[in-house]
């Protein structure tokens, strides 16, 4: 069976854990190369360094960057065209949920901005700066189009709806970025430019499972779900694969759930 990304190059943030890592490694495996972005420079090494060890046939890299600064979010971006020659995924999926981040009375502004400065503006750039770059991919003379790329950007749940348990700034952010998507989606839909958004649901990662660290809170969210059990990262990044393959190519400024059905329900089963 061909590879779905055979001969691509992938940048991915976040690629130290949870989702960015089980994707880089999807993805390698199905023929990209890929750049593991993170500010946890360990964690990237340790990602790219198995990439390396599973799928010899394709480049796996590393470097540090905070996606809340633009400077870092161009020189990783201008590294993968350096290195691989060409940019054809972007998977900005870094992201944070600060503990301190609570309901509109109790949310300190630095918070506030922190999340923003991370969340929104960290895809923004990721945005920008992988534009740039597709923008300079050859043309398909065979369809007559410009082959731009794909562009992931990753939202969540909490996007599309309300909870009782609040991280105001968490939730507000991720609305964003579906409104953010969607738009960027519009712009450069003729340029072959696809901009997706990925919804993941409440996932068994550090992320979460840091936050969610008494048996209480963990109950408080699995009577919502209706599969009962939190979802795993590698599920995510299956659908990120999709979104990032030519697979998903009719695609534009969807928000893509893969939640367990979640905000599809009204009442779990018992
Ligand atoms: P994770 O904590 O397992 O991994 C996040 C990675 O991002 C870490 O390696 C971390 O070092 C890196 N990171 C954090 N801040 C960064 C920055 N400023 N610059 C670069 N890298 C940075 O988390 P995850 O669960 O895989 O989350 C990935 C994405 O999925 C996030 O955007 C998160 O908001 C979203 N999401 C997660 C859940 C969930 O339940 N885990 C649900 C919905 C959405």
């Amino acid at each position: 069976m061909p590879q779905r990304l055979a001969n691509k190059a992938a940048l991915i943030t976040g690629a130290g854990s949870g989702i960015g890592l089980e994707s880089s490694l999807l993805f390698a495996q199905e023929g990209a190369n890929v750049l593991l972005v993170d500010i946890n420079l360990a964690a990237a090494q340790k990602g790219a360094a198995l990439i390396q060890e599973r799928f010899p046939n394709v480049k796996a890299l590393a470097v540090h960057a905070d996606v809340g600064k633009e400077d870092d979010i161009k020189g990783a971006v201008d590294l993968a065209v350096a290195e691989f020659g060409r940019l054809d995924v972007m998977f900005n999926n870094a992201g944070i949920m600060h503990p301190a981040d609570d309901h509109a009375l109790n949310t300190e502004e630095k918070i506030w901005d922190l999340t923003m400065q991370i969340n929104v503006k960290g895809v923004w750039w990721g945005c920008k700066y992988a534009i740039m770059a597709m923008r300079k991919n050859p043309v398909d003379e065979e369809r007559g189009l410009r082959v731009g790329g794909s562009i992931i950007n990753t939202a969540s749940f909490v996007a599309l709806m309300g909870a009782a348990t609040p991280q105001l700034a968490y939730t507000a952010s991720k609305g964003a970025v579906l409104s953010m998507t969607r738009e960027l989606a519009m712009v450069h839909a003729r340029e072959g430019i696809r901009l997706n958004s990925l919804c993941p649901g409440p996932l068994k990662t550090p992320l979460l499972m840091d936050f969610l660290n008494t048996p209480e809170k963990k109950e408080r969210r699995l009577v919502h779900l209706p599969m009962g059990r939190f979802g795993e990262a590698v599920e995510l990044a299956k659908a990120a694969l999709f979104l990032a393959s030519d697979d998903s190519s009719y695609m534009t400024g969807t928000d893509f759930k893969v939640d367990g059905g979640l905000t599809s329900c009204y009442v779990t089963p018992v």
